[in-house]
C-alpha cells in the first residue's frame, strides 16, 4: 500500500478506532477492488458464519470489478466498442440496470453527472497507476474536440432488453457511481443472509445496517486539507448510504495548481466550485452519483441539483474552504472543533 492509499483507507481507520470495538464480536475483512480498499465490517455474528458471508461478499465485488471495469478488459468495454458502431444489441443483465440508473440520474442532474464522457475522462488519465504524477494537460483542441456533440446518456437508447448509441463518442464509465451501485448490492446480499447489523465502506461510499452493538455505526468525514483530520463525525441509521466526493481523492499538481479527477461536462476540465462533498442517501447508486454531480455543481446550484436528486442531508466544503450544510444535515453532524462557521442551506 502506497502513501496515498494509506490516506485514503483513513476514514475507515478512524471509524474503528472511533467504535470502540470489541475484537469478539465484530468481524472485519478488507478487500482491494474499485481501485480501492473495500472494509466488510459484520457485527454480532458467529466467526465461522462471517467467514462464509465475507467469501461471498468478495465473489460478488469482484464480479462487479470484473463487469464494470471501464478501461480494463470487461463486459463493459465490449458494451462500450458496440455502442460506438450505432448497431443494436443485446444488453447484458450486469450492465442494463446501471445503463438504466445513470440515464434517470443523468437527467434529475442536469447532465452534470455524465458517466457516457468516458473518453474525456480518460484523455485526463486519472485512472493509470501515475496518475497522481506531475504531468501536462490534454491538449485544448482535443478537450474541445470531445465536447462537440458531447455524448450524453440521452445518446444511450433502450428499447427492452436492447440498446443503442447515437454517438460515435460514447464510452460509459461508472467510476461517479458504481461503487455506490454496488454497496447497494452487497447490502441485499447481507439482507438475505440474515445479517441485521454491518458496515460497508469503499473509502469514499458506505453502507450501515443495524447499529454497532448498543451504538449506531459513526463514521468520520475526512477534511479536504488537513491530512488525517476529521471535518465531523456522523452517525447513521439503519439503511443509510454515505457518498463523498473530493478534489484531493485522485489530483496532480502543475503549476502550483490542482487538477482533480472530477469533471465539468460543461468545460471538460476538473470542476471548480468545491474541494468536498458528503451526503446521506438510502440508495446507494443516487448517494455516489450525487456527490459526484454536486462537486460539478458547486455551490451556487447545490440546492437546487440536490432538490432535483432526492438528496436533503448533504454538505460541501466550497473552493474557499466555507462549510455549507443542508438544515436536514446539520443536526447530525458533531464537529471535533467545536462550532465552526456554517452557512445554512436550505433544500
Ligand atoms: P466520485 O469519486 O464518485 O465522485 O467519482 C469520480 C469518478 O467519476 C472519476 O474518476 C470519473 O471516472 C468519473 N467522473 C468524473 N467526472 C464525472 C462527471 N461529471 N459525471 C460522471 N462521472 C464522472
Ligand atoms: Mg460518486
Amino acid at each position: 500500500m502506497n502513501r496515498r492509499q494509506l490516506l485514503l483507507a483513513l476514514p475507515s481507520a478512524l471509524l474503528l478506532s472511533a467504535c470502540g470495538q470489541t475484537p469478539e464480536q465484530l468481524f472485519t475483512r478488507r478487500v482491494h477492488t474499485f481501485g480501492s480498499w473495500v472494509d466488510l465490517s459484520l457485527y454480532g455474528l458467529e466467526p465461522g458464519r462471517a467467514e462464509v458471508i465475507a467469501a461471498r461478499l468478495e465473489r460478488e465485488l469482484s464480479f462487479m470489478n470484473s463487469a464494470w471495469h471501464a478501461w480494463k478488459p470487461s463486459l463493459l468495454e465490449e458494451v462500450n466498442a458496440k455502442l460506438r458502431t450505432g448497431q443494436v444489441f443485446a444488453a447484458p443483465d450486469a450492465i442494463l440496470p446501471l445503463i438504466r440508473q445513470c440515464k434517470s440520474l443523468y437527467e434529475a442532474s442536469e447532465g452534470l453527472f455524465n458517466p457516457a464522457l468516458g473518453l474525456l475522462f480518460r484523455l485526463w488519465g486519472f485512472h493509470g497507476d501515475k496518475s497522481w504524477e506531475s504531468r501536462p494537460l490534454p491538449e485544448a483542441a482535443k478537450i474541445r474536440e470531445l465536447l462537440t456533440d458531447p455524448p450524453g446518456m440521452d445518446d444511450v437508447e433502450i428499447d427492452g432488453n436492447r440498446l443503442r448509441g447515437h454517438n460515435a463518442r460514447l464510452s460509459l464509465d461508472f467510476g461517479g457511481f458504481a461503487k455506490g451501485y454496488g454497496l447497494d448490492r452487497l447490502a441485499e446480499i447481507l439482507r438475505q443472509e440474515g445479517v441485521t447489523h454491518a458496515l460497508v465502506s469503499a473509502t469514499s461510499n458506505l453502507v450501515a445496517l443495524g447499529t454497532h452493538g448498543s451504538r449506531p455505526w459513526r463514521i468520520a468525514i475526512r477534511h479536504p486539507r488537513r491530512e488525517g483530520g476529521v471535518l465531523a463525525w456522523l452517525e447513521l441509521a439503519d439503511g443509510e448510504c454515505c457518498s463523498t466526493s473530493g478534489d484531493y481523492e485522485r489530483y496532480f499538481e502543475r503549476d502550483g495548481r490542482r487538477y482533480h479527477h472530477i469533471l465539468d461536462p460543461r468545460t471538460g476540465y476538473p470542476a471548480t466550485g468545491a474541494q468536498a462533498v458528503t451526503l446521506l442517501h438510502r440508495d446507494g447508486a443516487v448517494a455516489d452519483a450525487a456527490s459526484t454531480a454536486l462537486m460539478v455543481a458547486g455551490p451556487r446550484d447545490f440546492a437546487r441539483i440536490a432538490r432535483r436528486l432526492g438528496v436533503s442531508e448533504a454538505l460541501m466544503v466550497d473552493a474557499d474552504g466555507r462549510l455549507l450544510v443542508s438544515e436536514g444535515m446539520r443536526p447530525r453532524l458533531h464537529f471535533p472543533d467545536g462550532r465552526p462557521d456554517v452557512l445554512s442551506v436550505a433544500i
